[in-house]
């Protein structure tokens, strides 16, 4: 670091994305991106006409985006905010809703991103450890005096809490917010968008990254109460008002109009996701059972880092986190079926190659 970082950020340690590598051609099973590519309508909807608007500043309260997912999830306009990706609204959570006197709470195997952020702000935080078999230990999550994060769902586990589960963890901490992250509710779990009416606390987030094959293009949203979201506009317009710009605002309209196609391709993934699920089983792995668009599997005799260094050098790429409680397991992307089989054969080239 510099002579000239401010001393604040001195003990920061950043957020690690997966490899995004430019050296070769893997099978890309790492960052839990959709193999498919966006949808037709959107590919058109960044058309010329869009781009050579580029010169004028986007919406940026993003009224015609809003408007349409407004009608697509019946909720009101006033009740949804869009980001530059979910990341970002993340970060606007933390800005308005954690601070020196508000600390923010979630699990020690979780989304990277919430303990950076909690870094980044100085916001002191309560880090609960998941149960032995990796579900979130309910109890310890109620009446917790801090503002509540919780995947669902979880990453990198893939388990999901029931929606009864999350309004036991709501009625419990009426007094704070509670972030639920939705980034992989298409692929299994229950979403709560429908209880932002009756819970004043809650904020919904999901994003255009998984499910909506949209993930280079930066676009996540939430829904809350009204309150909440201005909280959050607050923040927004002290930031980065066009935070939308407007290739992704076209792009989020499109991807609305052909919500079916996204639902089909969730589909095709869940059942790409089961097979694979047998298939490694039977290898002789244990593996999570998963609601999300990747597995979370450690194989019961060859080390999870091995394979993830031998899997990467026949050129196939999955995520291992070396975190400690982890170490042995690696998270598996589900991709197309072609490339779950090249990734089958590949491990059981590795597993036969040790013998
Ligand atoms: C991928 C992911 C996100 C966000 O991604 P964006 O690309 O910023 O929308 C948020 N939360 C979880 C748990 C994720 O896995």
């Amino acid at each position: 670091m510099s002579r000239f970082l401010n001393s604040f950020h001195k003990n920061l340690l950043p957020y690690t994305p997966g490899e995004q590598p430019v050296d070769m051609q893997y099978i890309k099973l790492n960052t839990n991106e959709s193999p498919f590519p966006p949808s037709e309508k959107v590919i058109n909807a960044i058309n010329r006409c869009e781009i050579s608007k580029l010169n004028l500043y986007s919406d940026p309260e993003c009224t015609a985006l809003v408007k349409r997912f407004s009608e697509l999830y019946n909720v009101r306009p006033e009740n949804i905010l869009f980001g530059n990706g979910s990341d970002e609204i993340l970060q606007y959570c933390f800005y308005a809703f954690c601070g020196a006197d508000k600390k923010a709470v979630f699990a020690d195997i979780t989304y990277g991103f919430y303990s950076v952020f909690a870094d980044l702000f100085h916001v002191p935080t309560d880090i609960i450890p998941l149960n032995h078999d990796f579900s979130i230990p309910l109890e310890k999550f109620m009446n917790v005096g801090g503002t509540v994060f919780i995947a669902n769902p979880n990453a990198p586990t893939g388990l999901a809490l029931s929606k009864s589960e999350i309004v036991d963890i709501l009625e419990s901490n009426k007094s704070d917010v509670v972030v639920i992250d939705e980034a992989y509710v298409d692929f299994g779990a229950e979403s709560v968008v429908d209880l932002i009416d009756i819970y004043k606390n809650l904020v919904v987030v999901q994003t255009f990254s998984k499910a909506r094959s949209y993930a280079g293009g930066r676009l996540g949203m939430c829904f809350a109460d009204q309150e909440l979201i201005n909280d959050m506009k607050m923040i927004k317009y002290s930031l980065n008002p066009y935070n939308i710009d407007r290739l992704s605002i076209a792009a989020g309209i499109a991807a609305a109009d052909d919500d079916s196609y996204y639902k089909n391709n969730a589909k095709i993934i869940i059942d790409n996701r089961n097979w694979l699920t047998a298939e490694l089983k039977s290898l002789g792995f244990e593996v999570l059972p998963s609601c999300a668009n990747f597995i979370f599997a450690q194989h019961l005799s060859y080390d999870g880092e091995k394979l993830y260094l031998q899997l990467k050098e026949r050129g196939v790429l999955v995520r291992h986190f070396s975190n400690d409680r982890i170490s042995n397991f690696n998270r598996i992307t589900i991709g197309t079926k072609e490339q779950l089989i090249i990734l089958a054969d590949t491990i059981k080239a590795i597993l036969n190659d040790q013998e």
